[in-house]
């Protein structure tokens, strides 16, 4: 089995309990684990996969907090570091019409350096990028760009998620796009959400967005539909394989637990980059990893929500 590295932020969302009201009015707050690249590493974790993570925490109760969370889910930690920074933290309220009200104190997850000697860890493995808060700058942009031309050179099996986040990236679009470009270009695998792929291909629709994004470089594309499932397009073929039902209560880390069961699945694998050239199998692989992202919306939170290998195998 593949170890699967993840790459980028790990922070503290402080979710208001009062949902529905804007975060000046919110008294309470629920501390929990968020970060993309971390959520996909206890996904894979979580079914019994190899997975690590590479970030950075502040030297502080709130990276004690963190370091444990993944330490519990099995993730390896020993190339995360730590930073005199504070840890990052994100308060999150869903106001009353329904607009996500976010205040966001990056801290140390921007501080993480590059480490030569992680690299030949990545031979014959996976490395798994996470964008969000890696390509707003600081030194963990600088690490990213490194870790990535380490994969490239390793041939890694190389799979990437923008997590785009109009918090984040307001009035700022283009740079994100430009920012994002390399890592479309020569991935294996990239996994967008419809909003993601109009974005980054300019496209008015699904299909033309895929097309356009195929010409950029990468040769299998998954696009996340929420309860309608998951576009693949991948080979010159395409499918929309649906999801299971489910009654929804927070969508939260389905993304992540989606595109974690993904590449756990392709971690099983002897060859990762073949992973995608019989077009039926991998959409096998997806309808499975459909019913992790659906799993996890049945419960609160998203590390918590994730599935185990018994439960997915249940409802398929
Ligand atoms: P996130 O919102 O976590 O950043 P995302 O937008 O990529 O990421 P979704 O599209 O909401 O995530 O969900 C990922 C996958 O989980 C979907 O492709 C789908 O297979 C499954 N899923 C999500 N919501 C539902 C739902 N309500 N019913 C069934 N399946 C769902």
């Amino acid at each position: 089995m593949k170890k699967v590295y993840c790459i980028g932020e790990l922070l503290i969302d402080f979710v208001a309990e009062n949902q529905g009201s804007d975060l000046s009015r919110a008294n309470t707050f629920t501390k929990k684990a968020g970060g993309a690249p971390a959520n996909v590493a206890c996904a894979i974790a979580r079914l019994g996969g190899n997975s690590a993570f590479i970030g950075c925490v502040g030297d502080d109760p709130f990276g004690v907090f963190l370091s444990r969370v993944l330490e519990e889910n099995r993730v390896d930690i020993r190339q995360m570091q730590q930073s005199k920074t504070f840890t990052t933290l994100a308060f999150v309220s869903i106001a009353e019409d329904g607009e996500r009200d976010f205040v966001f104190s990056r801290g140390a997850d921007r501080e993480l350096t590059y480490n030569s000697k992680i690299r030949t860890g990545f031979k014959s493995h996976m490395v798994h990028l996470g964008a969000a808060t890696a390509l707003l700058g600081g030194p963990l942009e600088a690490a990213y760009g490194h870790y990535f031309f380490d994969a490239l050179t390793e041939r890694s099996f190389i799979s990437f998620d923008p997590n785009f986040r109009q918090d984040l990236w307001r009035d700022n679009e283009k740079e994100f796009i430009k920012k994002c470009t390399p890592f479309i270009e020569k991935s294996d695998l990239c996994k967008f959400s419809l909003e993601e792929a109009l974005l980054l291909s300019g496209a008015h629709n699904l299909e033309e967005a895929c097309r356009s994004l195929h010409e950029m470089g990468t040769a299998t594309i998954v696009v996340t539909l929420g309860g309608e499932g998951t576009y693949l397009s991948s080979g010159g073929q395409t499918a929309t394989i649906p999801s299971i039902a489910v009654n929804p209560v927070d969508t939260t880390g389905a993304g992540d637990a989606f595109i974690g069961c993904l590449l756990y699945q392709i971690s099983t694998l002897e060859n990762a980059h073949e992973a995608a050239s019989d077009f039926d199998a991998f959409a096998e692989m997806v309808k499975r990893a459909n019913a992790a992202g659906a799993l996890t919306t049945t419960k609160f939170g998203a590390i918590e929500a994730l599935p185990h290998q018994e439960q997915l195998t249940a409802v398929i």
